[in-house]
């Protein structure tokens, strides 16, 4: 039998390009010890307190059908937490809970975008995109950042973007975003506000990483003038509270918005297990302390990283203002992302991601995420940086003399 085209159509028939990481896997399964830089999941699990509220909630009953918009008392907390983090007053009518932030996404674009729309969004960008808005039946279009712009879009090739586009519908943006690192400036938000105002779009705004600041300032668009309405907000409790595994996350949206969201949780997910619900509230109520002691490692890691590309002129890294990763320029070496990612693994035994794999604006990069131990990670760069000097040396040989 055959099953629709919506989903038969998901992957889009390519390559994904995560042969590496595949690999890598292969190679660890055959017994080879890889240090694996490829995943966005913390080397920590979820912290013992955490999973200690969840078996009390399971025990105390939390285990019945948990449908409905979500457990009041965690989308209270969820809209105190918006309030205050972006000024926008947020009521718990304004929150869906979601298992997790990708069935956020997949629920965003459902709600924004009819059969055979243009659903936008930003490249470099999350692997999954285009599969969720190919899943909805919307037509993905990706807008490149280019990497001279430190991948900070230009509203310019958006505006663009959305004239050519047919029956442009939604923009997803990602901030701090995976896997660049780049944190979008108040002037390219309001560039992109602006857009997305004048076309009528809906905004979808990919914040999962909104603890994982590094430098500058993380701005919800929600918070711009005239923004509130139309933008849907993805938040999760994946990276902040390393609750990988427990599927939690949010969308945030105008009433309507979310009333309809709920018909469609209603019709798909039938909500959040309520054990998970209820340590998710007590996860938030540990407040920015705990937050920013999972957020520690990857600080001090991105730190130690930075500090060894800047002793070599080989690799070049991006600024990664925030989330789990850093981004190094390997386009000396003369191969791509994909070319270099390979030889490094075969090599070196060490696993990143090709730049390729997250849309063409990254060819001639890697995304390195700093989920290994740092004694690791530092011997992991190392290895890296040793093979791309001797790339360049080899693509750029010194000039034989010349004859007397
Ligand atoms: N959005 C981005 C940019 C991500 O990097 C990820 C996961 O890596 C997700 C969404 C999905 O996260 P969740 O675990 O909340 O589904």
């Amino acid at each position: 039998m055959e099953m629709s085209k919506r989903i038969t159509g998901i992957n889009g028939g390519a390559s994904d390009g995560w042969d590496v990481y595949y690999r890598a896997k292969e190679m660890i399964a055959g017994g080879i010890d890889v240090a694996m830089l490829t995943i966005g999941e913390h080397d920590i699990g979820t912290d013992a307190c955490i999973l200690d509220a969840m078996r009390d909630a399971a025990r105390a009953g939390h285990v019945g059908y948990a449908f409905g918009n979500g457990n009041l008392n965690l989308r209270e907390t969820v809209a105190h937490r918006l309030s205050e983090r972006t000024g926008v007053p947020t009521t718990p009518d304004n929150v869906l809970v979601v298992p997790g932030g990708q069935a956020g996404l997949f629920a965003a674009h459902h709600g924004a975008c009819d059969e055979g729309d243009s659903a936008l969004y930003i490249d470099p960008y999350y692997a999954t995109y285009p599969g969720t808005v190919r899943s909805v039946g919307a037509m993905p279009v990706a807008v490149p950042a280019r990497a001279e712009r430190l991948f900070q879009p230009d509203p310019k090739d958006l505006a663009e973007a959305v004239r050519a586009a047919k029956k442009p519908r939604s923009l997803l943006i990602n901030t701090p975003n995976n896997p660049t690192g780049a944190i979008y400036t108040r002037e390219t938000l309001d560039g992109i506000a602006d857009i997305v105002r004048e076309h009528d779009l809906w905004l979808i705004s990919d914040e999962v990483y909104d603890t994982q600041i590094w430098q500058g300032q993380h701005i919800s668009p929600r918070a711009l003038p005239d923004m509130a309405d139309r933008t849907l907000v993805i938040g999760s409790m994946s990276k902040s509270h390393a609750m990988t595994g427990s599927r939690i996350g949010w969308i945030v949206g105008s009433e309507e918005a979310i009333g309809y969201l709920a018909d469609l949780a209603t019709a798909t997910t039938y909500g959040v297990a309520s054990f998970i619900q209820e340590a998710a509230v007590f996860a938030l109520g540990l407040g920015p302390d705990f937050e920013e002691r999972v957020a520690a490692p990857f600080r001090r890691r991105r730190q130690n990283v930075l500090a060894q590309i800047a002793e070599q002129n080989a690799v070049r890294a991006l600024p990664a203002d925030g989330a789990m990763y850093v981004m190094l320029d390997i386009r000396a070496t003369g191969l791509s992302g994909e070319e270099f990612a390979l030889r490094l693994l075969e090599t070196c035994n060490v696993a990143v991601m090709p730049g390729e794999s997250f849309g063409s604006a990254a060819a001639g990069h890697v995304r390195v995420a700093l989920t290994v131990e740092d004694k690791r990670l530092g011997e992991a760069i190392d290895a890296l940086i040793t093979l791309a000097t001797d790339l360049v040396a080899e693509a750029n040989p010194t000039p034989a003399p010349l004859p007397l």
